[in-house]
């Protein structure tokens, strides 16, 4: 792991192994941290705040600068390690580092450009700055579905803000992070600003939760984990920002352009093997178009090549764990048992060179049961549920009636039908005829049980600054509040 600029051993010598997912083989094996070990990063991130956070702007841009053209540089290497760790597609763990690179840019061109406001007092007595100042350090709690764009979008923000950071990344996927982070101080990021400390949740995010010196943790990852994160964190009143997933709705009307449609669904539903919290998981079609629909979108979900993801070939690769598998195996059960017809019978492949691995090969349901833990809790995985409905009212309601409201879509050709729809739906995004692609530029986040605060575009800037008002009084003007008061 890496501590004050240093790949170091845990402090008791632990350490576990990493799994591909795709073959079951073990990539290398990575520190195991405890308490001691995060509460080395933490001082290193106290210790580094004091001067990262009094560089001035610029530089700090131009640390973001170096810090993206040396990761888009090492894509390649990158890309291996995170489709070997994680599973993904080579192209799609390519995107994903670009994507970090990206995030970076963005916060490098921001910071330096804001303004503030000037607040002149009613009173006519002077008048208010508001100015902006860094939290301190801040821990992030990483997922293994996207461990390097997700810990771009927390420390490209943080660091732009002056923060310093301790990053925990899901214990299944360490390696590449535990790489960038060593890019970091290679392009010029001060020993200490961000740490990269590896271990269980339960005792290296524990203690990120609560030791006093992190004032704040960004997390992204279920929702349970969510809640003992707000929990704990209430003692400190520590700032938060959580993205807990969800259940996305899209909904087709009648006059889209089902082509189109078609291809939203499949990238949508199976990027990334299901496993992205905007991933679509619940498909509302209206009844005029369901039959064309279906038979169009079946076909091209056949098409779906399922393997390694360091094959060219692959299309999709493994789900991430075997129990991330049995989740979804057992969502596609209850809603058979349910009354659910298969449209598409996916489930584990027959190949024996796929045995090893935790494939599970595209899955899609009609007729399913709006009752079923399928159409009810977040699906991680390549099974989709479709539902009819008659109008976009129905489709409206039905796609509200969730915990969650993370992201959504609306398909067609009418603006005031999108706008209406968008309007309406409860989730932080309604993209119109696209499937969910998260921007460096436009803020991300949820609505109800999908978590709040937001990340990236100037909003994601503004969860790692604290709001600072100044007074200024002009000089002999201030005299009316003398005690006692008259
Ligand atoms: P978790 O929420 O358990 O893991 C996310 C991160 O939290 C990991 O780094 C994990 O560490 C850490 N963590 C776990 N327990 C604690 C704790 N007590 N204190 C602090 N940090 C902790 O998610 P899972 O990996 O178990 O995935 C389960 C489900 O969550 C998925 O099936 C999916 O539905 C949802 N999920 C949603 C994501 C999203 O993008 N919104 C991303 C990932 C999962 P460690 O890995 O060491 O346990």
């Amino acid at each position: 792991m890496l501590i004050e600029g240093q790949l170091t051993d845990a402090h008791g010598a632990d350490t576990f192994l990493v799994a591909n997912p795709a073959t079951g083989e073990t990539v290398d094996s990575v520190p195991k941290g405890g308490r001691e070990d995060v509460r080395k990063a933490i001082d290193a991130a106290s210790a580094a705040y004091r001067t990262w956070s009094e560089r001035p702007a610029i530089e700090r841009s131009r640390v973001l600068l170096r810090i993206a053209e040396v990761v888009r540089a090492t894509v390649e290497d990158l890309a291996a390690s995170l489709t070997l760790e994680q599973g993904k597609p080579l192209g799609e763990s390519r995107s994903e580092i670009n994507s970090f690179a990206n995030t970076c840019e963005y916060y490098a061109g921001l910071i330096g450009r804001e303004r503030g406001a000037h607040t002149p007092l009613s009173t006519g007595e002077g008048f208010f700055i508001v100015t902006k100042r860094p939290l301190g350090v801040v821990g992030a709690i990483l997922p293994w579905n996207f461990p390097v764009s997700l810990m771009g979008w927390k420390v490209a923000p943080g660091l732009a803000a002056g923060n310093t950071f301790v990053v925990k990344p899901a214990s299944t996927t360490p390696i590449t992070d535990i790489r960038v982070g060593s890019l970091l101080v290679k392009a010029g990021l001060p020993a200490g600003a961000v740490n990269v400390v590896t271990g269980p949740g339960g005792v290296v995010g524990e203690e990120i939760i609560d030791n006093p010196k992190v004032a704040k943790i960004a997390f992204t990852g279920e929702t349970a984990t969510g809640k003992r994160i707000m929990e704990g964190a209430s003692k400190h009143i520590k700032r938060l920002t959580l993205e807990l997933g969800g259940s996305d709705p899209m909904i087709v009307c009648d006059d889209a352009d089902l082509a189109l449609a078609v291809e939203g669904a499949a990238w949508g539903r199976f990027r990334n093997c299901g496993q992205s919290c905007t991933s679509v998981k619940r498909l509302f079609l209206f009844d005029s178009i369901a039959e064309e629909f279906i038979r169009a979108f079946a076909e091209k979900v056949r098409t779906i090549r399922v393997g390694n993801g360091l094959e060219k070939s692959t299309h999709m690769g493994p789900l991430h764990t075997q129990e991330q598998r049995a989740k979804v195996e057992s969502m596609v059960e209850d809603a058979e048992a349910r009354g659910a017809e298969k449209i598409v019978n996916g489930g584990r492949p027959k190949e024996a060179e796929l045995m090893k691995g935790n494939f599970y090969v595209p899955t899609v349901l009609g007729n399913v049961d709006y009752d079923a833990h399928i159409a009810r809790e977040e699906c991680f995985g390549p099974a989709l549920p479709i539902f009819v409905v008659k109008d976009l009212e129905e489709a409206i309601e039905r796609a509200n009636d969730t915990v969650y409201g993370l992201g959504s879509s609306v398909w067609t050709k009418d603006v005031e039908r999108a706008y209406h729809a968008a309007e309406r739906i409860q989730a932080g995004t309604t993209w119109v005829n696209s499937p969910p692609i998260a921007r460096a530029e436009v803020p991300f986040g949820g609505f109800k049980q999908s978590g709040f605060g937001r990340e990236l575009g100037v909003e994601g800037l503004d969860h790692y600054y604290e709001t600072k008002s100044i007074q200024v009084l002009e000089y002999g003007k201030g005299k009316k509040w003398a005690f006692p008061i008259g």
